[in-house]
């Protein structure tokens, strides 16, 4: 799945597309059963054809299309390819650019190819990813990050960091490798945290999620001409790469975890 790292790699090569005009498309050419689209899709080509795009950005872990007459909101389950010469073969949407390039995409597991006009409601998980801090901007500080934790429920720090959109963009993918370098556990419960390990890991977050976009994304996704991204992921390693100890990886809260047993200690201690 298509993280904040990702999303923000691929709307960056997509610029290119910029100023080019959509001379045809062709919607839900490979149906696949869980791939949603706006209004079953009974809109886009009135949107979107002999449309200029005027803008390509990422908001979380979407990337946004936006043309005269609306916007094409790719979900962060869905891939994205652009192939200058022949076009796609399996595509749930493909895009035609000057009657030659094509941008295309699909789904592997399942996501939204979201279209809406500028006069129909925003799709709501758009809207909240748009409307939310990017981690990565300066209004994403310290104390805003604090004011995330003001929550009623002790969750852990996995359900978190990647449940509900609280920090949009950010899921089951990248957090493994932030847990990780900011030695917590998955399974640590939000109010045993120390004020440290609140900076640390708001530190971690920032950081590492830079590293992921510096090194092209994360090794396991890919970019728009089909390449995998640098950014190697702690547990494709068998054993911690700091202390050598196997790596645990466990189902829980609907998808697998993965820690190292001795640098990520679950802790019990005392609010300080
Ligand atoms: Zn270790």
């Amino acid at each position: 799945m298509i993280e904040l790292p990702e999303a923000t790699v691929l709307a960056n090569q997509l610029q290119k597309t910029v100023g080019k005009k959509i001379t045809d498309l062709i919607l839900n050419q490979n149906p696949h059963k869980l791939v949603w689209f706006y209004d079953q899709g009974a809109h886009y080509e009135d949107i979107l054809k002999n449309q200029t795009i005027t803008a390509v950005m990422s908001y979380g872990g979407q990337v946004v299309i936006v043309v005269p007459k609306g916007k094409l909101v790719l979900g962060d389950g869905i891939n994205i390819r652009y192939q200058p010469q022949t076009p796609p073969l399996r595509h749930q949407l493909a895009l035609e650019l000057d009657h030659k390039e094509h941008l295309y995409f699909f789904a592997s597991m399942y996501g939204g190819i979201v279209c809406f006009s500028n006069q129909d409601p925003e799709y709501l998980y758009y809207q909240i990813a748009k409307e939310k801090p990017s981690p990565l901007s300066e209004s994403f500080n310290l104390k805003y990050w604090n004011t995330l934790f003001e929550i009623k429920e002790n969750l852990s720090l996995k359900a978190f960091l990647a449940t509900n959109q609280r920090i949009p963009g950010i899921g089951n993918g990248v957090i493994q490798d932030i847990l990780w370098r900011a030695k917590l556990h998955p399974k640590q419960k939000i109010d045993e945290l120390t004020e440290r390990d609140k900076t640390i890991l708001f530190q971690t977050l920032k950081g590492t999620l830079q590293e992921m976009i510096n090194q092209k994304g994360r090794a396991s996704e890919k970019d728009i001409y089909g390449e995998a991204g640098y950014f190697k992921l702690f547990s494709s390693f068998a054993s911690c790469p700091v202390c050598s100890n196997p790596i645990i990886k466990e189902a829980y809260l609907g998808g697998s975890i993965y820690y190292c047993p001795s640098c990520q200690k679950e802790s019990k201690r005392k609010k300080s």
